[in-house]
């Protein structure tokens, strides 16, 4: 496994304490290469929390430009960054604060086109998309690539957070079959709020990764941030889901060699 230096110890010192986590759920997170698409109040603060944790390698996928209305809740931008692409910024502003971590910053939207060579890159993914669209294309190439998949979603002061391991718990589709109505762009959103979500979400990836505590497998966790009410649901496995149950076995073995020979030369490389 890949060894952590004398710096990266001192850095980590007061996480590495913590039972369940220890020197070896450090060079887990060293070894992992987290995707983390929609890079804004969300996602920008999941890249932020994974980075200070010590992750390998962040992912950051995000089209589109810096705008003034985003900074309510986009922490890794600046006021000078309007105007320009915000994954630079986020890239740029996290090897600021941890130069330990490799990010590569991708200026995209998820596409059709993309997705696959996305996931089959990373060994964990963070939905943090801001649209449905994108979010299925993510969920649909992690059950074919047989990747986890966090995924966090919010509408005004309500947030949902559950972690998806293909063949073992529900997939986004599972749980939601139809486009929830709140699937549009523009709603109120406070910092404090997609901030909450993000962390929570940044910390079920290293649950994830490390063995640390009980992730949200099989579980959604819904927020009422507005009164503070917390609540966790079992969702529906569906059988006949178009997305997760399509898989023969058969097809998820040959996935499974190719990405495991993949991931020795993506490790060979970190290393
Ligand atoms: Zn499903």
């Amino acid at each position: 496994m890949i060894e952590l230096t004398p710096a990266e110890i001192e850095r980590y010192q007061r996480q590495i304490m913590l039972p369940g986590l220890g020197e070896e759920g450090q060079k887990k997170l060293k070894s992992t290469t987290a995707l983390v698409t929609g890079v804004g109040g969300l996602g920008g603060t999941v890249a932020l929390y994974l980075a200070v944790a010590g992750i390998g390698k962040l992912i950051l996928v995000r089209g589109g430009d810096l705008r003034l209305d985003d900074l309510n809740r986009q922490i890794l931008m600046t006021n000078d960054w309007v105007g320009k692409p915000r994954v630079i910024k986020a890239k740029e502003t996290l090897e600021k604060i941890n130069p330990h971590v490799e990010i590569e910053a991708i200026p995209e939207f998820v596409t059709p086109d993309n997705v696959d060579i996305l996931v089959r890159g990373a060994d964990i993914a963070l939905d943090c998309a801001f649209n449905f669209e994108e979010r299925n294309l993510l969920n649909e190439a992690c059950v074919r690539w047989d990747k986890p998949m966090v995924e966090a979603a919010m509408n005004d002061m309500e947030a949902y957070l559950t972690t998806i391991v293909p063949g073992k718990t529900p997939c986004l589709s599972c749980i939601f079959p139809e486009k929830p109505e709140w699937d549009r762009w523009g709603f109120g959103v406070l910092g404090a709020v997609s901030g909450t979500l993000a962390t929570l979400a940044a910390l079920e990836a290293i649950k994830l990764v490390t063995g640390l505590g009980q992730p949200l497998l099989g579980r959604l966790l819904t927020m009422d941030l507005g009164n503070l009410h917390f609540a966790k649901h079992r969702p529906y496995h569906d059988p006949d889901c178009p997305v997760c149950s399509k898989i023969s076995q058969q097809k998820i073995n040959q996935t499974l060699n190719l990405v495991n020979s993949e991931q020795l030369t993506v490790n060979s490389v970190l290393s």
